[in-house]
């Protein structure tokens, strides 16, 4: 069990190290790539259920549009009357406001009707229309009226520029009613957020759709507190670090690659000169009363697309509307933080490490991992789709394989460890640490088979302690026990490593010394003889003692074709040592008769 608690220290552990990475910007940017792309699949699957709200619609100026009223304002960019007559029309149509998604910049080829779009958009508080700020060398004074009163606890982090391309300069001293279109699109160039508030030298302007939101609701003052949510009258909104908010886009249209409703502008231009003529030959087919109109440039020859999670052209006034709805609906998405994420991380780790401990079984485990995190998954898309809840995917599920990796690969290894354990116990001798009788017998087997098959040769040595009996009469057993550990010790030390140490039994040892003949053998036994006899051993703080050994020596194929038969030998030899006056070599003198 405390093994188990290791691997899940340790699995902990590769947690806290793939926690580092993620904060380490090169990985962390691989990792944000993902998880993005994940972010995308969960915001397809939500945007299936959130429908648009019919009070907002798009005044589109689209391709056939373009086409039909270019006859009447001329080439585009159309003379801008064409934008007074639309303002007229859809006050008469009791628009609630009218959001210009266009700029009216200064061009000295098309001015004739900018003194007077300028008193028509001057002229009513609901009409709003978009400025755009830049990096360029171009500062403007811009007036206190369009700037954002805001008292911040906490300063944002909001995008900053330093240059302006301004508006018509008499809409600039004419309406309040200017907002900010600059964009914040993530590294793979898709827009997911949207900006609030930005800074321009030091001063904060709101976003168009936060403008309209403002007017919509009458606020006209903000607030952020310490944990950035913004007080806008009696709506709370929770902000990023940077003022942006992570927008929740809506079901996609089947007509057109948006979600709102597009009326057509020449539908609406048309309706107008019917109205003029009094005809009733055109019936206005669409109805603005109340509406909030977002007037934008849809025409794909116009090449204002933009990529969002759902659609990769995205007219860019859908994401003015979409922006502007979801701070309605106070309907956008919260990104979980990152310690949040990390504790989640660490739950399916240890969830996920528990399942691969419990079982023995790599299938039974992994399938139920596999089942954790497709949960973990399915969760997740449930918070995203009913709760507006962003979690991490990515980060926890790498996590959660790395880990399941490493640990599968500890195991396999503790396992391996555990058989050489295993096939250790069964092959030594508890006491001497040399090879026990049985693996013994089987290297002699082993031995005999080579040599028969190879036609070499090999001997064994049968070595037995002197007087050990005595010795443990006089000094104790455990002073016996710690010599024959002695001897065991000195016999490894004195072999070559292919050679075959054994505990025959009791005091007796066997040395099979692997392709080798009588002759060397008997050098070898005659070595280890004086070796041992010369070997002073501690038996205690102040006794030193030494015994000697006996030795029997018998070599395969000429003293016996199998295991019994060589012992039988080998014993014969030792008794012949032990009769001869002990501490020595047994050479029984008609060795070579015996085959
Ligand atoms: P010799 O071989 O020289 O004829 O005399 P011996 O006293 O050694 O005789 P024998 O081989 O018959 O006796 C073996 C003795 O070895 C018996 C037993 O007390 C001792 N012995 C066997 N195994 C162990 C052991 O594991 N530890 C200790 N301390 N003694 C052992
Ligand atoms: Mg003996
Ligand atoms: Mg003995």
């Amino acid at each position: 069990m405390s093994s188990k608690y290791k691997y899940l220290t340790w699995a902990v552990v590769v947690l806290l190290v793939l926690t580092f990475l993620k904060i380490l910007p090169g990985t962390s940017s691989v990792i944000e790539a993902f998880e993005l792309k994940s972010y995308d699949f969960r915001q397809s699957v939500s945007s299936e259920k959130h429908i648009v709200n019919d009070d907002v619609v798009v005044l589109a100026i689209d391709d056939a549009s373009i086409d039909i009223l270019n006859e009447k304002y001329g080439q585009w960019p159309w003379q801008r009357n064409s934008y007074v007559d639309i303002i007229n029309f859809l006050e008469e149509s009791k628009a609630k406001a009218i959001v210009f998604d266009l700029m009216f910049l200064p061009n000295a080829s098309n001015t004739k009707y900018d003194q007077l779009l300028s008193d028509t958009i001057s002229k009513y508080d609901n009409v709003f229309i978009a400025m755009n700020f830049d990096n360029r060398d171009n500062e403007v004074r811009l007036p206190q009226s369009i700037k954002a009163k805001m008292n911040m606890d906490k300063k944002l982090d909001l995008l900053s520029f330093s240059g302006c391309r301004p508006v018509l300069p008499q809409l600039l001293s004419g309406t309040p009613n200017i907002g900010i279109i600059n964009v914040q699109r993530d590294s793979d160039g898709v827009l997911r957020r949207a900006p609030l508030f930005v800074k321009y030298n030091d001063d904060v302007y709101p976003s168009l759709a936060m403008k309209v939101f403002s007017f919509v609701n009458g606020v006209d003052e903000y607030s952020v507190d310490k944990d950035y949510v913004l007080t806008a009258g009696d709506k709370k909104i929770k902000l990023e670090k940077d003022g942006a908010v992570h927008l929740n886009w809506y079901k996609l249209r089947d007509d057109i690659s948006g979600s709102f409703k597009h009326i057509p502008a020449w539908r609406v231009v048309k309706s107008l000169e019917a109205k003029k003529n009094n005809s009733k030959s055109f019936i206005p087919e669409d109805n603005f009363e109340n509406k909030i109109v977002f007037v934008g440039v849809t025409a794909t020859s116009q090449y204002d697309i933009k990529t969002t999670p759902i659609s990769k052209n995205t007219a860019g006034i859908e994401f003015q509307t979409t922006t502007f709805l979801n701070l309605m609906e106070n309907n956008i998405i919260h990104r979980t933080s990152f310690f949040i994420n990390v504790l989640i991380s660490l739950v399916l780790v240890l969830a996920v490490g528990f399942l691969i401990l419990y079982f023995d079984s790599a299938i039974v485990s992994v399938v139920l991992s596999s089942v954790v995190i497709l949960s973990f998954f399915a969760t997740s898309v449930m918070l995203y789709v009913h709760q507006n809840i962003w979690t991490d995917i990515f980060f926890p599920v790498f996590a959660v394989i790395i880990i399941m990796i490493f640990m599968y690969l500890v195991k396999y290894m503790t396992k391996a460890r555990d058989f050489d354990y295993t096939y250790k116990l069964a092959t030594t001798d508890g006491l001497t640490g040399l090879y026990n009788h049985r693996y013994m017998q089987e290297q002699i087997a082993k031995n005999i088979a080579s040599s028969r098959r190879y036609n070499t040769k090999f001997s064994l040595l049968l070595l037995d302690i002197d007087f050990f009996k005595k010795f443990n009469d006089t000094y104790g057993h455990q002073a016996g026990d710690a010599v024959l550990r002695y001897v065991s010790e000195l016999l490894k030390k004195s072999i070559r490593s292919t050679d075959i140490a054994a505990r025959y039994g009791g005091e007796e040892l066997v040395i099979i010394l692997t392709n080798t003949d009588k002759e060397e053998a008997y050098i070898t036994a005659e070595k280890i003889c004086k070796k041992i006899a010369a070997k002073k051993m501690r038996i205690s703080e102040k006794q030193e003692v030494s015994v000697t050994v006996s030795i029997g020596v018998t070599t395969y194929p000429e003293n016996g074709s199998n295991s019994e038969e060589l012992i039988e030998y080998a014993d014969k030899g030792l008794y012949y040592a032990k009769e001869h006056g002990r501490n020595q070599v047994g050479k029984i003198p008609d060795d070579s008769s015996v085959q």
